[in-house]
């Protein structure tokens, strides 16, 4: 299925140690085997900084809860130690191949920021096992802002990906409805206060719901300053 927008660009890893010289193929055969129509990926960067294409990059890809419908997956091969821990092992040839394959994406998706699958709220995942935000930044991409709060235009991305449907990411286990979707983005984030919130893209929905958010806080603290101060404060503003 084609994708209608592309908002983000999420950077993953393949969570295998250095001397697994892996790429595409491998990961395709492994998400097909979880009864997955292709690779979730769009991109796969190999050790060597071989670029190798997973997914057409016009299709939804199955790479990151709630996101699919409206980002592209890269996954750089790599990630873990021998142990299976999290570590930050790329290669320099990784690195250069990546920061190009971005600034090509982003030239061809202008309006796609860049984003770490473990950045989004609600992950509790160290994928990509970097800052890929902070990377970015850093090469001169545009990144995500970096915040963990649900925000309107993350609501309707989730709305999105209900209707457009999707195999989700590498953990789903069985359908979730739309509302339960929201509930758990929300929960995830922190809150609902999270709700009112900066962050992945200000949209006129965020901002009514930031200024909505300062009225209210205006109304608290004037309720909480008792009539004495309220009418000196009036009488201040009024110039009496
Ligand atoms: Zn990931």
């Amino acid at each position: 299925m084609l994708r209608r927008t592309t908002d983000y660009i999420v950077l993953h890893c393949s969570a295998t140690p250095p001397a697994h010289d892996i790429g595409a193929a491998e990961i395709r055969q492994w998400h097909m085997a979880k009864g997955w129509s292709n690779i979730g990926y769009h991109f796969v960067v190999r050790r060597n900084g071989a670029i190798e294409t997973g997914r057409p990059a016009a299709e939804i890809g199955s790479h990151v809860k709630y996101h699919n419908a409206s980002s592209l997956g890269v996954c750089l091969v790599g990630g873990v130690n021998k142990a299976q821990k999290p570590q930050n092992n790329f290669t320099e040839a990784q690195w250069l191949a990546l920061r190009q394959l971005l600034a090509e994406l982003q030239s061809r998706y202008p309006h796609a920021l860049i984003i770490g699958h473990r950045d989004f709220p609600g992950v509790a995942k160290a994928c990509p096992c970097f800052g890929a935000i902070e990377w970015a930044q850093t090469n001169g991409l545009r990144a995500a802002p970096p915040m963990r709060l649900v925000t309107a235009s993350m609501l309707r991305a989730i709305k999105r990906e209900s209707e457009d449907g999707d195999e989700a990411d590498d953990d789903l286990s069985g359908q979730e409805t739309a509302p339960a979707k929201w509930w758990t983005a929300i929960l995830g984030s922190g809150g609902v206060g999270s709700l009112a919130g900066l962050g992945y893209g200000l949209d006129w929905l965020s901002i009514t719901a930031m200024i909505l958010g300062l009225i209210l806080l205006v109304c608290l603290a004037l309720y909480l300053m008792g009539y004495e101060r309220r009418e000196r404060l009036w009488d201040r503003l009024v110039g009496l």
